[in-house]
C-alpha cells in the first residue's frame, strides 16, 4: 500500500528556492494529519550539504540524487530519476511547487507514474486517509476540491507564496540518504549547453515577495520609471497588466493574470490598472492588495484591502517619498 508523503526539493545554482520550504512545511502538515513520515527528494550536483536543514523544517528523511547531469533542470532527467524513487518506495502523497519547473516536471512524472496530478492548488486537506487538493478555477471565481480516485501517487504542486513556511527548528535533523537510481545517457534527450541569466537581476514575479504593477493608467512606456523607483524603495518586481503588455510598453514576462503570470506577493500594488476578472485571476490570492486608481468605481477597490482615490502621477512619488523617510 502506497505511504508517506514526498516533496520534491527545488534549487538554482546549489541553492534551496523559497518554494521548497513552502512545500516542505506543508508536506510536515499533511504527514501528520496521515500519521505518515516526510520524505524530500532533492537533486542537483554536490548539493547534499543543503540536505539536513530541510530537517528543520519538516522532513523526516531527505533521498539526495547527486549527479552532475542533475545540476540544471531538465525535464527528462528528473523525471527519469524521480520516476524510479517512486516506483521503488511507492509514496501515498507527491508534492512539488507550481513554479515553471515544478508544472513541467508533474505532468510528465504524473504520465510515467500514472498517476493524476492537481496543478497549481492553493490549499490541501486530508480527508479519510486521502488528499485533497484545493484550487482555483473560473479565474479565481470559484475552488474545486479535487479528489483523486484509486491513483496513487496523489500528486498536487502548490501556488508559491501561498503556503506558510513552518518556523525552522534547528533541534530536528532529517535523515539524509543517497538515492539509487540509474540514469542512462540514452535516455536523455535534452542537454543544458548554456543558462543565460536575466542580466535586470530582477526576481521573477512568480517567486516577488512585493510587486508593484502598472496599467494603461500609466500613459506609455516612458511613466514606467516613478514604479521602478519605488519597486526599488520598497524591494519589489514590476509587473503590468495586459494593456500595458499589448501596447508594447512591458515585455510580456511582466504581464500578470489569467494569460500571464499568477502571482501571490505579500504586497500587490496596482497603478492604473481597473481590475478586470483576468487580471484579478493572476494576483488575487495575493495578501495585500493596495489600489492607486483615479476612478472610485474602478472593480480593483472591491478587492483591494487598502485603495487611494488619485492620480498616480501625484500619488506614487509622494509615497516613495514617504517610505523613503520611514526606511
Ligand atoms: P483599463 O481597464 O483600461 O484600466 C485602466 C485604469 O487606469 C482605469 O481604471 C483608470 O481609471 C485608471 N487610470 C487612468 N489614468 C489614471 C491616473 N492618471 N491615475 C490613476 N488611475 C488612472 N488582462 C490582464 O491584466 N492580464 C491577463 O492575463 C489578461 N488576460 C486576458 C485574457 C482574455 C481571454 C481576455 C479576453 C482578456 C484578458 N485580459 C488580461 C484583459 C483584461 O480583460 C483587461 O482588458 C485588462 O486587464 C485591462 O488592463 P488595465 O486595467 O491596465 O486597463
Amino acid at each position: 500500500m502506497a505511504q508517506g508523503v514526498w516533496t520534491i526539493a527545488e534549487q538554482r545554482d546549489g541553492e534551496i528556492r523559497k518554494i521548497t520550504y513552502e512545500i516542505v512545511s506543508e508536506g510536515r502538515r499533511l504527514a501528520d494529519a496521515l500519521g505518515q513520515p516526510l520524505t524530500v527528494v532533492l537533486l542537483g550536483k554536490g548539493i547534499k550539504d543543503k540536505a539536513a536543514a530541510l530537517g528543520q523544517y519538516g522532513a523526516d528523511r531527505v533521498l539526495v540524487a547527486d549527479d552532475p547531469r542533475l545540476e540544471t533542470y531538465t525535464t527528462d532527467a528528473y523525471t527519469a530519476v524521480i520516476a524510479q524513487l517512486a516506483k521503488a518506495e511507492d509514496p501515498a502523497i507527491l508534492l512539488m511547487g507550481a513554479s515553471v519547473q515544478g508544472k513541467d516536471l508533474a505532468s510528465r512524472l504524473a504520465a510515467r507514474l500514472d498517476a493524476a496530478v492537481a496543478q497549481d492548488c492553493t490549499a490541501f486537506a486530508v480527508e479519510g486517509g486521502n488528499l485533497v487538493a484545493i484550487r482555483p478555477i473560473y479565474a479565481g471565481k470559484a475552488y474545486a476540491h479535487v479528489t483523486y480516485e484509486e491513483s496513487w501517487p496523489q500528486m498536487a504542486t502548490a501556488r508559491p507564496n501561498v503556503m506558510s513556511v513552518n518556523e525552522p527548528d534547528a533541534s530536528k535533523t532529517a535523515e539524509v540518504l543517497d538515492a539509487q537510481f540509474q540514469l542512462d545517457d540514452g535516455e536523455l534527450k535534452t542537454k543544458v549547453a548554456e543558462v543565460i541569466k536575466d542580466a535586470s537581476g530582477k526576481v521573477d514575479l512568480t517567486e516577488a515577495d512585493k510587486i508593484v504593477s502598472g496599467g494603461r493608467g500609466m500613459k506609455g512606456p516612458e511613466n514606467y520609471g516613478i514604479l521602478e523607483e519605488l519597486a526599488q524603495v520598497i524591494g519589489a518586481s514590476v509587473g503590468a497588466s495586459r494593456s500595458a503588455v499589448d501596447a508594447g510598453w512591458r515585455p510580456h514576462a511582466d504581464q500578470v493574470g489569467q494569460t500571464g503570470k499568477v502571482v501571490s506577493p505579500n504586497l500587490y500594488i496596482a497603478c492604473g490598472i481597473s481590475g478586470a476578472i483576468q487580471h484579478l485571476a493572476g494576483m488575487g490570492t495575493s495578501k495585500v492588495i493596495v489600489a492607486i486608481n483615479k476612478d472610485a468605481d474602478a472593480p480593483i477597490f472591491q478587492k483591494a484591502d487598502y485603495g487611494v482615490v488619485g492620480d498616480l502621477f501625484d500619488v506614487v512619488p509622494a509615497l516613495t517619498e514617504e517610505i523613503k523617510k520611514i526606511l
